[in-house]
C-alpha cells in the first residue's frame, strides 16, 4: 500500500484524507495546531462559543453535486441540522432597513418599494439573478482517472446554464462597488455594494443572491469545528493518522520527486506527499528552493489576498430580537489597523443553543481590510495587545450606543489579528480566500506541479475565490491526480 502524507489537517487536508483511504492509501495528516478544521473553526471563552469560519457554505442543499462531496467525506448528514438564515443579511440604515430575503419575489418587491426610480436596474438584476439560479459548482473527474462512480456535468444541465453564462462578461468585468452605482436610491446603492463587498466581481454578487434563492448555502449545526471534527472522525474510522502539534518544515525531494517530509529533526518517508498549506505560503517556504513555474509567478503576482481582524464579544443581554447579520454605520467611524471603518457587520447568535450561558448572547464582527503590516509593526513596538484592546473598546462602545441596554453587560472580548491567522494557518498574510476582482476568470492553479513528482497541491488558494466548497473540491481532485499516476481506481461516491 504507497504511503502518502498530508500536510495541513483543514477542510482540503481532511478531504484529500478521507478520500485517498477510500481509494486505498496508507494515509497521514501532520498538522501543526492541536484540533482539526484550520481557517473553519470555532472556539470557546467563559462560556461563549464563537464561530469563526462557517458564515454560509454553499453545498448544503441535498443532490447538488458539493452536497454529495460534503457528504462523502462526513461533513454533512441527513441528521445534521442546517440552519438557513432569512433574512440573510440586514442593512440598518437607521431610517430604513434593507433585507437581503431569500425568496427572491420577495426580495424583488422589497427592492422595488424602496426604491421605484431604480425599477429598470432592479428588473435587470431580477432577470439575472432568475437565469444564473441554474448554475451550480460542478465536481468534475479529471481526465484519464479510472473512478468508481463518474461524476460530471450531464448535458442538460449546461443546456439550462447557457442563458447566464452570457452574462459572466457583463457583470464580471465590473466590480460590485461599479455595479452598485447604477442604482440612484443611495442606500440601495451601498447595501448593492456591502452584500459580498465593494472590491469584489459583481459576478460573485449576482451568484450569491442566485445561490441564495435556489436555497442553497446555510450553517451546518455546531458550526465549522464540528463539522471538521466529523470529518476527521471519518477519516480516523478509515484507518487514518492524524498527528496534531506537528508543523512539517520541509518537503523533502530527490531527483525530482517528492519523498517525504521534515518533521521537526526527523525526516518521514513517502510515496507522495498532498500540500494543503496555502499555495501561496507553501511554494516560497516548503520546499528548499522555491517553486518557480509560471503558475507559481503568476500566484505570486495576482493574488490579493482576503484577510480580517475578528472581533468576538460576549454580552450578558438576550438578542434574539436583532437581526442574525447585520449591517450598520456608526455615528462616527472607528479605525482598525490603522484604517478607517464606516460600517459596523455584527453576526449575532442569540438563536443558537448553547452559543452562549443561559440570557446570554455571543457575537462576532468581521472587519476586512489588508492590515498585515499595521499589526506587525504593533508586534515590532510592543503595542500589539494595547491595540487590540483599543479597538475592541471602540467596538463595544459603537455596539453599547446602537443598543443602551447592552450597557456594561459586556462578559468577554477576544480579537483575532491577520498575525493570529498567521500563526495558525501558516497562509500568506494570515489570509484565508482570494479577492475575485473586477475582470477576474476565477483563475484556477494546477494541483501537480511540472518540477517535482509525486507532489500534490490542495486547498483554498488554488481556485478564486476559494472558501470551503473549493478547499474540499481541491482536496478531492489532488487524490485523483494521485489515483491516476498511481494506476489506482478512485472510490470516492457521487
Ligand atoms: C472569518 C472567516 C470567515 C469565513 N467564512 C466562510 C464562509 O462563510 N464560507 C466559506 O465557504 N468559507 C469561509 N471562510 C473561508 C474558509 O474557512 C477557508 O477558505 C477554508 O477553510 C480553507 O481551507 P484549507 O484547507 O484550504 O486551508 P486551511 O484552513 O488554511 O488549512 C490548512 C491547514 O494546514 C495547517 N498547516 C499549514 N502549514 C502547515 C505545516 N507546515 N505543517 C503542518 N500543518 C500545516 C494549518 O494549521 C491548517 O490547519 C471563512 C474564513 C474565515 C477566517
Amino acid at each position: 500500500m504507497k504511503k502518502v502524507i498530508i500536510i495541513g489537517a483543514g477542510i482540503s487536508g481532511l478531504t484529500a484524507g478521507v478520500y485517498a483511504l477510500q481509494s486505498g492509501f496508507d494515509v497521514t495528516i501532520y498538522e501543526s495546531h492541536t484540533i482539526p478544521g484550520g481557517a473553519s473553526t470555532s472556539w470557546r471563552r467563559k462560556g461563549y462559543y464563537f464561530e469563526g469560519g462557517i458564515h454560509w457554505m454553499t453545498g448544503t442543499l441535498p443532490d447538488t453535486p458539493t452536497n454529495k462531496v460534503w457528504k462523502n467525506i462526513g461533513a454533512l448528514s441527513d441528521d445534521i441540522p442546517i440552519h438557513v438564515r432569512d433574512p440573510f443579511l440586514t442593512y440598518d440604515f437607521d431610517s430604513l432597513t434593507i433585507c437581503l430575503y431569500r425568496d427572491i419575489d420577495k426580495l424583488h418587491k422589497h427592492l422595488l418599494s424602496i426604491a421605484p426610480e431604480d425599477k429598470k436596474e432592479i428588473e435587470r438584476l431580477f432577470r439575472d439573478v432568475k437565469k444564473m439560479s441554474k448554475i451550480s459548482m460542478p465536481i468534475m473527474d479529471i481526465k484519464g482517472v479510472k473512478v468508481r462512480e463518474k461524476s460530471g456535468v450531464p448535458l442538460s444541465s449546461i443546456i439550462k446554464m447557457l442563458p447566464a453564462f452570457a452574462l459572466i462578461p457583463f457583470y464580471s468585468k465590473q466590480d460590485s462597488g461599479e455595479f452598485s452605482k447604477r442604482f440612484r436610491d443611495p442606500m440601495l446603492s451601498q447595501f448593492i455594494k456591502t452584500i459580498i463587498g465593494p472590491e469584489n466581481n459583481a459576478l460573485g454578487m449576482v451568484l450569491t443572491i442566485a445561490t441564495l434563492a435556489s436555497g442553497d448555502g446555510g450553517y451546518p449545526e455546531g458550526g465549522s469545528l464540528a463539522m471538521a471534527r466529523r470529518i476527521a472522525d471519518k477519516f480516523e474510522a478509515l484507518g487514518g493518522t492524524i498527528n496534531f502539534g506537528s508543523p512539517v518544515s520541509k518537503v523533502v525531494t530527490r531527483d525530482g520527486k517528492a519523498v517525504g517530509v521534515l518533521q521537526g529533526e526527523n525526516e518521514i518517508p513517502a510515496d507522495a506527499v498532498i500540500v494543503t498549506q496555502d499555495t501561496l505560503a507553501a511554494i516560497d517556504t516548503l520546499f528548499e528552493t522555491p517553486i518557480n513555474e509560471p503558475w507559481a509567478e503568476k500566484m505570486r503576482k495576482e493574488t490579493k489576498p482576503v484577510l480580517n481582524t475578528f472581533v468576538s464579544i460576549g454580552v450578558e443581554e438576550e438578542l434574539s430580537d436583532l437581526p442574525e447579520s447585520l449591517y450598520f454605520n456608526p455615528k462616527v467611524p472607528f479605525y482598525c489597523g490603522g484604517q478607517e471603518q464606516t460600517i459596523v457587520n455584527i453576526n449575532n447568535y442569540a438563536k443558537f443553543k448553547d452559543y452562549a450561558p443561559d440570557g446570554c448572547t455571543a457575537i462576532t464582527s468581521i472587519i476586512g481590510g489588508d492590515t498585515y503590516e499595521f499589526w506587525k509593526q504593533c508586534k515590532q513596538n510592543g503595542t500589539y495587545n494595547e491595540e487590540k484592546e483599543r479597538l475592541a473598546n471602540a467596538l463595544i462602545e459603537i455596539i453599547e450606543n446602537k443598543w443602551p441596554r447592552i450597557k456594561g453587560k459586556i462578559a468577554v472580548w477576544d480579537v483575532a489579528t491577520p498575525l493570529t491567522y498567521e500563526r495558525y494557518l501558516s497562509s500568506y498574510k494570515g489570509s484565508w480566500m482570494s479577492v475575485m476582482g473586477k475582470g477576474s476568470k476565477m483563475e484556477s492553479y494546477p494541483t501537480k506541479p511540472k518540477s517535482i513528482n509525486n507532489l500534490y497541491f490542495a486547498g483554498q488558494r488554488l481556485m478564486v475565490p476559494g472558501g470551503l466548497p473549493v478547499a474540499a473540491e481541491t482536496g478531492r481532485k489532488a487524490v485523483q491526480y494521485l489515483c491516476r499516476d498511481t494506476d489506482t481506481v478512485f472510490q470516492g461516491k457521487m
